[in-house]
């Protein structure tokens, strides 16, 4: 599996969005990239207080989701060099339509998705038929007992093909008696995937909800899924600095002001540190 280090700047790591619940009713979505292995060199990029109560109680703010893509795309525009975002399961298929044309989309699997069959694939006297599961592409097995089993296929690549768009594939190796077949699945919407089948009134297949660019699963997303665990120390970093190790709360207003001042403190640590390392 590639991991999306490959699309990075040289030295820039993915860049992970986070969000705070708060019991005092706020919730802040925050985007913040951080050197791998350089500690205090996290630079928060862009906050935002979303909606915490229903649309109608706080018609003013975004749900999370709708805010995530919002603050994703504000900072894309600011920092064209961003090429991966890390998130948790918040962010559905829905979200990550807008910002996968061009950028990584990394969240933590959502259960509840069933199996899928996605097509069959041939090639000479095979026949393989594949399904979607756990995020990628599998083959699915029954064994004597009756009991299936779905078989994740080794994903070669993470492949990125600019166009009118930029889409992304999966690059496949079905390993078969016959022959290794090798074939690319794209993990992005499709303009198919927009249709609607008449059988059903449904969308005929949603991509982005089955299909993951990085797998929760493999190497590459479990050490994506550390960065979104690493961001809590962030929050933790915010709470601590306040008396009572928690910070006061005025509303969501004042609370937003609180954070505002919070990441110019962090900021500027993370600008002293920066320097003071390139001075060395
Ligand atoms: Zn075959």
């Amino acid at each position: 599996m590639a991991t999306p280090r490959r699309h990075h700047l040289p030295g820039h790591p993915p860049r992970r969005h986070q969000r705070r619940a708060h019991p005092a009713l706020r919730k802040f979505l925050s985007a913040a990239v951080r050197l791998g292995n350089i500690p205090h060199s996290r630079v928060i990029l862009g906050i935002e207080s979303i909606r915490h109560k229903s649309a109608k109680r706080d018609p003013h703010r975004d749900d999370e989701g709708t805010a995530f893509v919002k603050l994703a795309r504000y900072v894309l525009g600011r920092a064209p060099g961003l090429r991966a975002i890390t998130y948790d399961t918040a962010l559905r298929g829905s979200h990550r339509v807008p910002l996968a044309d061009g950028l990584v989309v990394f969240t933590t699997q959502h259960g509840g998705l069933a199996p899928e069959s996605l097509q069959r694939f041939e090639d000479g006297p095979c026949r393989h038929d594949l399904y979607v599961g756990e995020g990628r592409v599998c083959k699915r097995l029954i064994t004597d007992d009756g009991t299936t089993h779905y078989t994740p296929l080794p994903v070669e690549e993470l492949e990125r093909r600019e166009s009118k768009q930029t889409c992304f594939y999966h690059r496949l190796t079905i390993p078969c008696r016959v022959k290794n077949h090798t074939l690319r699945i794209r993990v992005d919407e499709t303009p198919e995937d927009r249709e609607i089948a008449p059988s059903t009134k449904r969308q005929r297949f949603n991509h982005t909800e089955h299909l993951r660019q990085i797998p929760p699963g493999t190497h590459a997303g479990r050490r994506l899924k550390g960065f979104r665990e690493d961001s809590e120390s962030q929050h933790s970093r915010f709470d601590q600095s306040y008396p009572h190790k928690r910070v006061p709360a005025y509303g969501a207003d004042a609370a937003l002001l609180i954070y505002i001042g919070y990441t110019w403190l962090s900021n500027s640590v993370t600008r002293a540190k920066i320097t003071h390392a390139l001075a060395a």
